[in-house]
């Protein structure tokens, strides 16, 4: 690439830029940024080096996935839990997860990233939290993913400590002490945390939920954190059954256990946060605590519906997030876009949750979640992470809106996915990618995990 790659991405049907003054007809993309946005179909008063003719395209940022567990998509559809809700849902599972290899993980990895990326994702953040003898490396497993993919990701490292013989909810063999959990943390940091624009990968710390941790990896995590400048991550309120385990094992309700190990702030995002009640989510609103809404799981696992207005009403970002793919079980993220529609519907009625505002949350909204503003949006100055999706399927003909018709026709394959500057996606095929030969592997690893 030259010092000054400029691409024209010409002629657009559509532009999802909802902050513009005016109509966005095209833009100008200058090596890794956005450069200019132009209107009125004029052309750019630079030079380009290439034009990409964008004409039947609709175009929005990179869509942006605040929780998943990428191992997961080795468990999708297993019959023993397809009808369970969390809690026996996770027991029948803990023991199949605790036989995760390096190499599994890897494919799994893969899988997970390159679904994501067909469906317009660019940023992905994964919650693994499971590092059994054997995957002291998982997190290092990934970052190679993410590298070979060339999409960004913020890998948070999971942990669990809380194992069934004091009281938590995983098999023994699944959990690692404070020490080893913390060192590996720190190491993690020094070895991949990237800061400022552009960032590639970032690292969080995230121990799994109330009922697999101890209090003090709570607390240590937050003080690592802090010292740090990384962000904090964890499920929360996700199932009334976790609210009973709270309120017995800590005798505190789950935004008051929160609070009480240093976690009530901006430095947070929550996976789930569906069982809060006034009083909670105006405490989450005043300290910024981001919260990524999971629909499907939540659909899937009959957990309930996230409060998403009352929470931004109270000042909180909201995100959207596939989670994992043994509750979901896609890694889609238009797909979870138009069921975040669709539920939140339910809740709050038509006229309130719009197209426009999904697609919001599923991006600027879940960079907010991350921590970050070089992302999420199309203006000058940011990343070009850009999502691009033809309307010339069967199930879009007759349509009239083209933003609404994503949603509501339900669009779930980019044509083409840009990432820093970098086509990753071009004719809905990743570049690069062998995908016959990783999906035989993919499965064989699957039918391997299952059967011990
Ligand atoms: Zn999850």
């Amino acid at each position: 690439m030259s010092e000054n790659h400029r691409i024209w991405i010409k002629s657009p049907l559509f532009v999802f830029a909802p902050d513009h003054p005016q109509p966005v007809t095209g833009l100008v993309i200058n090596n890794q940024i956005i450069e200019t946005l132009l209107v009125n179909n004029e052309q750019p008063e630079v030079s380009c080096d290439s034009v990409f003719d964008a004409t039947g395209l609709v175009i929005l940022p990179g869509l942006i996935n605040t929780h998943h567990h990428f191992y997961q998509t080795l468990t999708r559809a297993w019959a023993p839990v397809v009808n369970e809700p969390l809690f026996p849902w996770l027991k029948t599972l803990y023991p199949v997860w605790a036989r995760l290899t390096p190499e599994a993980l890897h494919l799994a990895t893969q899988v997970a990233m390159a679904e994501l990326l067909l469906s317009g994702c660019t940023t992905a953040a994964d919650h693994h939290y499971l590092f059994p003898q054997g995957l002291d490396d998982a997190i290092d497993v990934q970052a190679d993913v993410v590298r070979q993919l060339g999409m960004r990701a913020m890998l948070t490292r999971g942990s669990m400590s809380l194992g069934e013989k004091d009281g938590g909810l995983p098999p023994q063999q699944t959990v690692q002490t404070g020490e080893t959990i913390i060192r590996d943390s720190e190491r993690l940091i020094a070895r991949y945390h990237e800061r400022g624009a552009g960032a590639q990968i970032q690292i969080a710390l995230a121990p799994c939920s109330p009922f697999s941790v101890t209090r003090e990896i709570m607390q240590e995590s937050a003080h690592l954190a802090e010292r740090e400048d990384v962000r904090l991550h964890t499920h929360l309120a996700e199932t009334l059954d976790e609210e009973d385990f709270c309120l017995q094992t800590f005798g505190l309700r789950t935004v008051d256990y929160l609070d009480s190990v240093g976690w009530l702030s901006n430095r947070t995002w929550l996976a789930h946060g569906i069982h809060f009640n006034a009083e909670e989510i105006a405490r989450l609103g005043a300290a910024g605590t981001g919260i990524c809404h999971c629909p499907v799981s939540n659909m899937r696992l009959a957990s309930g519906i996230c409060p998403t207005l009352d929470l931004i009403e109270a000042g909180a970002p909201i995100g959207l997030g596939v989670d994992g793919s043994a509750s979901n079980d896609a890694s889609n993220m238009m797909y979870e876009a138009r069921q975040a529609l669709y539920l939140q519907r339910l809740k709050y009625g038509a006229g309130d949750i719009t197209p426009e505002l999904v697609l919001r949350w599923a991006t600027e909204g879940s960079a907010r979640v991350l921590g970050r503003n070089d992302i999420g949006r199309i203006a000058a100055g940011k990343q070009a992470d850009l999502a691009m999706f033809s309307l010339d399927d069967i199930r879009f003909s007759g349509s009239h809106d083209p933003l609404a018709a994503l949603i509501l026709c339900g669009a779930e394959r980019a044509d083409h996915v840009m990432v820093g500057g970098q086509w990753r996606v071009t004719d809905g095929q990743i570049n690069g990618l062998d995908m016959p030969d990783l999906l035989a592997r993919h499965r064989l690893a699957a039918r391997q995990l299952i059967a011990g």
